[in-house]
C-alpha cells in the first residue's frame, strides 16, 4: 500500500468516495469529541452547516 502525501506532507487518507452504503448507512456517524452526533453528509447534507447555538458566553447572571 503506497501512503499518498499533501503538499503540506501529512499522510492523505485515501478512502474512496464511493465506499458510501445507503442501506447500511444510519445516517450517523457516531459522536464528536463533545458526544455530539455526527451526521452523515451524504445521507443528511442539510446538516452540513454547523448549527450556531447561543451558548450564554458573555451572558450577564
Ligand atoms: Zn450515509
Amino acid at each position: 500500500m503506497t501512503t499518498t502525501i499533501d503538499r503540506y506532507g501529512e499522510p492523505i487518507n485515501d478512502d474512496p468516495p464511493t465506499a458510501h452504503d445507503a442501506e447500511r448507512c444510519s445516517g450517523w456517524r457516531g459522536e464528536d469529541f463533545d458526544g455530539r452526533p455526527i451526521p452523515c453528509l451524504l445521507c443528511r447534507p442539510h446538516l452540513a452547516h454547523t448549527a450556531k447555538v447561543y451558548d450564554g458566553a458573555g451572558m450577564i447572571r
